[in-house]
């Protein structure tokens, strides 16, 4: 699907939740793809792109930027801490804040550095083991915690279980949003981002619709 398209179908998912248009920001998921694919919509126009790991972002995004100085890119991923300071200096927001010990270490580089890109907490809503994220349970305690870390903080991610409706995971974590007074909800991938718009999403990371399958 076209970046036209994909951008077509969250108008009309606002409009139909009587949300503003732009409401709900498309995060152009390019990890794993050719940089011929990534260019093409940076020459379209579009800015605001996510990543899964430091490592393959380190590698690319420097150098487009020489071109494309205003992109913007988000760490979707895993942040080890030992790549903390790395991911700091690359990504405009981190939306995998997911446990207290990457919390201190962000806040001790926020003091280093001077600067924190914005932050997102990511939430297991569907209580996964293998899936990292603060249960719904520990949220409230956690954004506590953050707060008292002068993090910035700006909302909540997650990504539900891939065997169920997600809609019931998007509402959760709208709910624990509003509880814990946070306006980002950065939720919905290529399936399921028109649901998520329903919901409420500020932030929807499509990355196959709009590039193709990736290159594994
Ligand atoms: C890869 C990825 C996406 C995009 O997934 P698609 O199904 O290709 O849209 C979104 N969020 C996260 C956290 C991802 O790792």
């Amino acid at each position: 699907m076209s970046l036209t398209e994909i951008s077509a179908h969250i108008a009309k998912a606002e409009a139909a939740a009587g949300r503003p248009e732009g409401a709900a920001q498309l995060i152009a998921v390019s990890k794993r793809q050719p940089d011929a694919r990534v260019i093409e919509v940076l020459e379209q126009g579009h800015r605001l792109f996510g990543e899964n790991q430091v490592q393959e972002a380190a590698g690319k995004w420097p150098i487009f930027r020489e071109t494309y100085p205003d992109a913007k890119v988000h760490l979707l991923g895993p942040l080890q801490t030992n790549k903390a300071r790395q991911a700091m200096g690359l990504f405009d927001a981190i939306h995998s804040l997911d446990r207290p010990k990457l919390a201190k270490t962000l806040a001790r580089l926020a003091q280093e550095e001077g600067h924190c890109p914005e932050l997102f907490i990511q939430v297991n809503t569907g209580e996964e083991a293998q899936k990292s994220g603060v249960l719904p349970s520990e949220i409230e305690a956690f954004v506590v915690e953050c707060s008292a870390l002068d993090l910035p903080v700006v909302g909540l991610m997650c990504i539900p279980p891939v065997d169920e409706e997600p809609s019931l995971h998007f509402a959760l974590l709208a709910k624990l949003a509003a509880r814990t007074g946070l306006s980002g909800l950065s939720m919905g991938m290529s399936g399921d981002y028109e649901r998520a718009v329903a919901l409420g999403a500020t932030h929807v990371r499509v990355g196959s619709a709009i590039f193709g399958a990736r290159d594994y």
